[in-house]
């Protein structure tokens, strides 16, 4: 049974292992953490395993056809294709790479989903967020879907959740595809927007990152346009140069929460690897390169990033690069420390930008009754299912 290896976005190299087991009773499919997840293939991987088995380029449409556009929940759906090559996909392939284990719902329509990784178990935040004035400054009626791209995160930012319990893995492409699909499938809704703001740094799983970019903006695939794909880092400088060059011309976020190096080492180990000048210099290229305005996300915490000489600094970073500032005010997270502003130093912090012309918003809370903030669902489901030792988080 041949196999696929992914390296790389839309490069498929064919593995075939051992010959075919030779008795009469077909052998037992290979467990779920070896079986390459489907909505993370390519059409061209399609095409290249079809081509493998003997087949028509043909049956990979009608099987990506069948992923992205019927959304079949099984390979036993596919009733255009014969019984063999079905089975032979259920055998080769994970089709959900992700189930739904819990949904939540706040007050605002924002959905929060934890979701099962098929392949070991482990658990992801996805939050579905409908939009309204104040989210984005604009009045919409898009729904945002926002994705994990690993399980926990190793960089630790120290007002965040899914650092807590440190990093376990990168997400597969499959699986971060499979997000948008669980989701759809749960909702009922069409997601329009995607954010990678959920779990994870982005751009340190950046192989798998892009390749599910490919997928959710390809005509074939999901279909989303590419403005409406935006990738959020919390600054790995050379890796936002490269996410520059790739074909998908996706847009970028920041989380910033700093606008001085002694603020950001405080909150952001990252900031000691790229200090604010690399940072903003791989800025530039970006700015260069995709002529689109960069998003700083900001969230205000009380008496450490909140002063009003910090929203000089902000304001004057903002300036020089034609940013767009989002101010989010701290959602509380078990175990930590911080609080948010009180809303009067949320509004002065918001009116000196303002004074600079800096484009701002001053984002109403989303989700703050389903621990939006994300990491948080997850990391109280792992501990007390033993997964996370208690203590660690
Ligand atoms: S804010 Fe982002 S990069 Fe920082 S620890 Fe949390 S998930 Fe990781």
């Amino acid at each position: 049974m041949p196999t696929l290896s992914i390296d790389g976005f839309f490069r498929v190299e064919i593995v075939t292992s051992s010959p075919a087991a030779t008795s009469e009773s077909p052998p037992a499919p290979p467990p779920a953490g070896e079986r390459p997840a489907a909505p993370g293939l390519s059409l061209d991987d399609w095409t290249a395993w079809m081509k493998e088995r003997g087949e028509s380029a043909y049956r990979a449409k009608q099987v990506v056809e069948w992923i992205f556009k019927k959304r079949a929940a099984a390979f036993a759906e596919m009733s255009s294709l014969g019984a063999d090559l079905r089975a032979a996909l259920d055998a080769a392939f994970r089709l959900r790479p992700v189930s739904l284990v819990k949904a939540e719902g706040a007050a605002d329509a924002t959905r929060k989903f934890l979701f099962r990784l098929e392949k070991d178990g482990r658990l992801v935040e996805t939050v579905l967020i409908p939009a309204t004035p104040g989210l984005d400054g604009d009045r919409s009626d898009r729904l945002t879907l926002c994705v994990s791209s690993q399980v926990g995160c190793a960089y630790d930012c120290k007002f965040c959740a899914s650092g807590l319990a440190g990093f376990a893995r990168n997400l597969d492409a499959g699986e971060i595809v499979g997000q948008l699909l669980e989701a759809e499938r749960v909702s009922g809704g069409r997601v329009d927007n995607v954010v990678f703001m959920g779990m994870g740094e982005p751009l340190a799983n950046f192989a798998n990152v892009t390749r599910a970019i490919g997928i959710l903006n390809a005509h074939w695939g999901v279909g989303i346009g590419a403005r409406h794909i935006t990738v959020s880092t919390s600054g790995l400088a050379p890796q936002i140069e490269k996410l520059a060059a790739i074909e998908v011309p996706v847009r970028l976020a920041v989380s910033l929460h700093g606008a001085t190096d002694p603020v950001r080492d405080r909150i952001m180990p990252v900031n000691r690897q790229y200090p604010l000048d690399r940072l903003f210099a791989a800025l530039r290229v970006w700015s260069e390169r995709r002529k689109q305005k960069i998003t700083f996300e900001y969230i205000l915490i009380d008496g450490v990033n909140d002063g009003l000489d910090e929203a000089e600094h902000l304001a004057r970073r903002g300036r020089a690069l034609g940013a767009k500032v989002n101010l989010i005010p701290y959602n509380t997270v078990e175990g930590l420390e911080w609080k948010r502003p009180p809303v009067r130093r949320q509004q002065a912090f918001f009116q000196v930008l303002q004074r600079h012309r800096v484009p701002c918003t001053l984002r109403r809370e989303k989700g703050h009754d389903i621990a939006a903030a994300c990491g948080q669902l997850r990391l109280r489901e792992e501990t007390a299912a033993g997964i996370i030792p208690p203590g660690r988080a």
